[in-house]
Formats: structure tokens, sequence, C-alpha cells
């Protein structure tokens, strides 16, 4: 990942420290792979790994905060809300392999509206660190609980690991499923049906 083409990177972590700090780690995993890393094709593999690393755990660095501010208005708007197919990429903390897929997004405003660009950039927030994806599905449902205060908050997480895919062939395509329901999405089925209905999902395939 080049610094040109992730600004984020620049904005939110001071480039330089990390990157030249996780550098001479990755040159040493290479040697103790077996590798040389002196060869062309190796040269920069560090560099690149160093600002790969910095730019997919950015999360860390970041703030809902900061994110939301001035994002967040009063509206007499009280249906359901939902934002769904967000894409997300996230790095298993048992593999520090990518899980990847869709997150969706539902609530029940009560007053209180945000605006619908900042729900992807919470999910980043989230996913851009080492996850579980059950821990991140509750991350980003209490987040949205503590922004809006609704009647009710809803996500939904779809993906796919590829510590689980890369590693066992009759496992290649399995997706694993999340969901967090608080509020009028736990208490009232009805509620519940019409969100997963709106995403594709039906009660029975997502365990609640
Ligand atoms: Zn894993």
């Amino acid at each position: 990942m080049r610094r040109a083409t992730s600004p984020a990177t620049v904005r939110c972590r001071k480039t330089g420290p990390l990157e030249s700090r996780i550098e001479p780690l990755v040159r040493q995993l290479l040697v103790q792979l077996g590798e040389n890393p002196q060869r062309e094709g190796l040269r920069d593999t560090p560099r690149r790994v160093a600002e790969s690393f910095a730019f997919l755990t950015q999360g860390y660095s970041q703030r809902v905060e900061h994110i939301v501010e001035g994002a967040v208005f009063s509206e007499k708007y009280d249906e359901m809300v939902i934002v769904k197919d967000i894409d997300f990429y996230s790095l298993c903390e048992h593999h520090l392999l990518p899980f990847f897929g869709h997150v969706h997004i539902a609530y029940l405003p009560d007053g209180r509206l945000i605006g619908l660009s900042k729900i992807p950039r919470i999910v980043e927030v989230f996913s851009r660190r080492l996850q579980l994806q059950e821990r991140m599905t509750v991350q980003i449902a209490e987040c949205l609980q503590d922004i809006l205060r609704p009647r009710g908050v809803a996500v939904v997480v779809d993906a796919q690991h590829l510590c689980i895919s890369m590693r066992g062939i009759e496992k290649q395509h399995a997706r694993t499923v999340t969901s967090e329901m608080l509020g009028a999405f736990r208490n009232q089925t009805r509620t519940r049906a019409e969100f997963l209905s709106l995403i594709g999902l039906s009660a029975a395939r997502t365990a609640m």
C-alpha cells in the first residue's frame, strides 16, 4: 500500500515511527521463513508489509467521536434505517489473516439520526484492527447505541475467513454470520424479521 493512495494513514497515525519499527521485524520473519530478504523481489517487501499493516490497523488510532462530530442531528423520522452490504476487511487476531465480507446495520431512531456516510466509517474504526468477528459485531452495535440512543440497533456481519478457507478444502466457501440485536430488534420478533428479510436473510439462518 503506497502512502499516496492511502492518505488516511498519514492523517490518522504518524507515518514513519510505526512503519520503521515493523520493517526490521518483517525482514527477520523473511529470514526465519528461509528466504533471502536481499533478493530483488523481496527487497522492498518489509517496507510494503509495514505500510500495509499500519494501514490495516489504523482503527486503533481513530476515535468514533471525531468521526461522528457534527453528523448526529434531530429529526422526527422514526422508521427503520438500514444500511446494508457495507464492505469490510479485517484481520483475525488468531492468525493475522484477513476476514472480510459485509456488514448490515439497522436502527430505529428515537429523535436522532446520523449522516449515512458515517456508518461505514464507524465500521472501519472497528474492522481495521486485529479482531474477532463476534466482538466486532457487538462493538459496532454498542457504538451506535451509545451515539444515537435509538429504540433498537441490529448488526449482522457475514464474512469469509481466510484462516478457514486457505487451510481446509471442505471449508473453502464457508461463511460465518454473526449478529447483535439490541432494544426493539431483540424484543420484537416482527421488527427483527423485517430487518432480516430486508437484508435477504431469514430469521432461521441467523442464530439469535
Ligand atoms: Zn483466524
